[in-house]
């Protein structure tokens, strides 16, 4: 299973692709990324669907005016991103590693929990042949 490095901003900006609101609008793609936001849209009918990178916090209905700092904010508060609040080009080195260790962290526990998952799965599985065998 892949982490994608989605603490960068550069990152985050690549998975916006249908966007609804151009450059010129607060609520634009560069924003949206620099806010720590990235795109979850599975089609036309979320498109315009958006989750925070390190607190996982999912915000759709955006509207051209929003700024997603100020919704980040009153929609997650307690998210490290938001507490630091600032664009990554203005991030001190301890800052930016903290958030790095923080996301590896929360995708760590991810990806831990989609295996136990499966195994868990499998063990079941197993159980199962063996109670039939007897
Ligand atoms: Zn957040």
């Amino acid at each position: 299973m892949d982490v994608r490095p989605l603490f960068l901003v550069e990152q985050r900006k690549k998975t916006f692709k249908n966007w609804p609101f151009d450059e010129k609008k607060k609520c634009n793609v560069n924003n949206m990324a620099e806010a720590g936001f990235y795109s979850v849209a599975t089609g036309a009918d979320d498109a315009d669907a958006a989750k925070c990178f390190l607190c996982g916090k999912e915000l759709d209905g955006w509207e051209a005016s929003d700024d997603p700092w100020l919704e980040h904010k009153s929609h997650a508060a307690k998210c490290a991103f938001v507490q630091i609040g600032k664009n990554e080009d203005d991030l001190l080195a301890p800052e930016f590693l903290s958030i790095v260790k923080q996301y590896m962290m929360n995708e760590t526990s991810r990806v831990e929990e989609v295996a136990i998952g499966q195994i868990d799965d499998k063990c079941k599985l197993v159980k199962r042949k063996c109670l039939r065998a007897k």
